[in-house]
């Protein structure tokens, strides 16, 4: 995965409970390969997440996590914190799971079969298209016999 940050900002602040909280937010440019046809998918994402720092592991547990939105998490921080890496957790939090073209441009090139016969619409032309490459594959494999 590629990525360029092109904005972020790690806020700390004391809420309302007397709580230490970090607020990460952002937002940058990544680039993942479609799970259709491989080729990149170039994404914006956004990222933010509110982070409750508890000194200890026993406290963070206790932590009525319905009392959470979906933006905050309850994290132990007994000392030193490294904000880099937090950061960095949150953004690859932020990462689809799966990136796909909303249309490939490529399909027939790079596609792999099993995920071609799942699209529905076109499946017959597609059909057409896995064949090609192993009627290449037997015209090489006959070419070095000779
Ligand atoms: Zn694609």
């Amino acid at each position: 995965m590629g990525a360029e940050v092109s904005e972020w900002e790690v806020r700390g602040r004391v809420n309302a409970k007397s709580e230490c909280v970090l607020t990460f937010s952002g937002h940058f440019a990544a680039q993942f390969p479609c799970v259709i046809c491989n080729g990149p998918v170039h994404d914006q994402i956004r990222f933010f997440r509110n982070l409750i720092l508890k000194t200890s592991e026993s406290e963070a547990d206790a932590y009525d996590q319905d009392a959470l939105d979906d933006d905050t998490d309850v994290v132990c921080c007994a000392g030193a914190v490294n904000l880099r890496d937090w950061l960095e957790d949150e953004m690859l939090l932020a990462c689809p799971m799966f990136s796909r073209h909303e249309t490939c441009e490529h399909v027939a090139q790079s596609q792999p079969p099993e995920i071609r016969a799942l699209q529905e619409d076109t499946a017959e032309e597609q059909a057409l298209d896995v064949q090609r490459p192993f009627a290449n594959l037997s015209d090489l494999l006959k070419a070095r016999k000779k």
